[in-house]
């Protein structure tokens, strides 16, 4: 390939790109231009006071021959692989994760209700332009939609499932068989049931290492501090925030779609609106060290009742004891909001503590050592009606000006890291092919 590659942006996405165009010519003329100081985006560690946070739970569910080739060649021996030890904490009680299949524990009208409703779902797989509520009550029953799927999911997306498709589901939300939603109402044994019954993480450094692995090999290819200002498809140019320009014959885009299009100069009046229609949500993620060794062998927690602040609690000490110094352990939780309805950090952390006792996880004696407040400004892209077609929109546009759409947020969609390097090998192999 003889082509000029700019990409923007140097999370996984931009790397993995890069990367997988280096693998296949190590002379291919390609640069990474990030905004920030650093690599990796979403998938960073931050460090201080001896505990290591990602920006909040950062797990590498590997479930394609591909994603499982690509990152254990990559990170080898550096990775650990763990069973899933995931919990619901709902009605006063802990319950093993996934919902509909694990009511013991449950108050005993909760759990006739989910079996019932159960029983009486037809349990189809999801129509065309099916609501995300109509599909959960016809997969699970009204009463697992009542107890969980819906309070969790209306938390978590800030938008009522009835406003949402059901584009998105694919492995997320798995439906049981009967004997397992019965078995798993009298006994409290684990399932494998689920998208993430088992995932990799690194022994030390947190997440932090995938980004940085990856970068060693991209050495002279990535710029830092790079802001993309402005994108001119006509002369096939990025302008920077710091007035400098990069020339282009494809530009790979991971960077926010919404944002991406607002600096495309005289982009037309059509796809601005449609850029505009698309919504998402932002994360609150409030990470604590503690001086009490062991607080839980627990991974993490979904939280679906409102009276709790965040939708999810993890326990990084259980992925990785490089996490916490010696006797400490550290909390990390996870609170959504709508972009522009950002919740007041200093009433958050003493509300997330509060809720950490309230919940029997926290002591309220426990030293908290210290707080590592984060956020991600996008973190889930929400599949309501209107994204498919202002997306379908962009991407015939960009499409036909060299531009490649990728990532969680470039191609506006559900990804993973899986996801993000196996679309970024996919989408270098088309460049490769002979019609790319
Ligand atoms: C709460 C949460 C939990 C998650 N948990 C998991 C998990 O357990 N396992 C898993 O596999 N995945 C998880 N993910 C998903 C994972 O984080 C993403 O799939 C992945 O990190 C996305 O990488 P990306 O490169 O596409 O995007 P990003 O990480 O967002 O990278 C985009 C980059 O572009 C840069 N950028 C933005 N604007 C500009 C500009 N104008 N100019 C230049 N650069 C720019 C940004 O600084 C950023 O570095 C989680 C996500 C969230 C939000």
């Amino acid at each position: 390939m003889s082509e000029r590659v700019v990409i923007l942006g140097g999370g996984i996405s931009g790397l993995a790109a890069g990367y997988q165009l280096l693998r296949r010519d190590p002379e291919a003329e390609f640069f990474i231009f990030e905004r920030s100081p650093h690599v990796g985006g979403l998938c960073r560690s931050v460090a201080g006071d001896g505990f290591t946070f990602d920006h909040t739970g950062h797990l590498l569910h590997l479930r394609t021959k591909q994603g499982r080739r690509f990152f254990l060649e990559l990170l080898g021996d550096e990775l650990t692989e763990h069973e899933r030890n995931a919990w619901i904490y709902s009605k006063g009680a802990f319950t093993r994760y996934p919902f509909q299949c694990h009511t013991y524990g449950l108050p005993a009208d909760v759990v006739t209700e989910c079996l019932v409703g159960f029983l009486r779902a037809r349990g189809e797989p999801a129509g065309e332009d099916e609501s995300f509520y109509d599909w959960i009550n016809r997969q699970f029953g009204s009463g697992i939609a009542r107890h969980f799927m819906i309070p969790y999911n209306q938390k978590l997306w800030k938008t009522h499932p009835r406003d949402m498709t059901t584009e998105w589901l694919d492995r997320f939300i798995p439906r049981p068989s009967l004997e397992e939603v019965i078995r798993g109402a009298v006994s409290n044994d684990p399932t494998t049931l689920g998208y993430n019954a088992t995932f990799f993480y690194p022994r030390s450094g947190g997440i932090a290492i995938l980004p940085r692995t990856l970068a060693r090999a991209l050495s002279g290819r990535i710029e830092l501090g790079k802001q993309a200002s402005a994108v001119r498809c006509g002369s096939r140019e990025v302008e920077f925030a710091d007035g400098s320009r990069v020339g282009y014959d494809r530009l790979i885009s991971t960077i926010p779609l919404p944002e991406l299009v607002e600096m495309i100069e005289d982009v037309p009046e059509d796809l601005l609106a449609a850029a505009r229609e698309l919504r998402w949500v932002s994360v609150l993620n409030i990470n604590f060290g503690i001086a009490r060794h062991h607080l839980s062998d627990r991974h993490w927690i979904y939280v679906p009742e409102d009276r709790f602040s965040f939708y999810r609690v993890g326990f990084p000490g259980s992925f990785s004891s490089s996490m916490a110094p010696e006797g400490t352990s550290s909390i990390y939780t996870e609170i959504s909001y709508l972009p522009d309805d950002p919740p007041d950090e200093g009433a958050a952390v003493h509300k997330a503590r509060e809720d950490l006792v309230a919940m029997g996880i926290l002591r309220p004696d426990d030293q908290i050592l210290t707080t590592v407040v984060l956020r991600l400004p996008y973190a889930y892209v929400v599949f309501d009606r209107r994204r498919r077609p202002a997306v379908e929109a962009i991407r015939r546009f960009t499409s036909g000006h060299s531009i490649d759409l990728l990532g969680r947020f470039g191609a506006w969609t559900y990804a993973s890291m899986e996801d993000c390097s196996n679309d970024a090998e996919r989408l270098v192999e088309r460049l490769f092919s002979p019609a790319g």
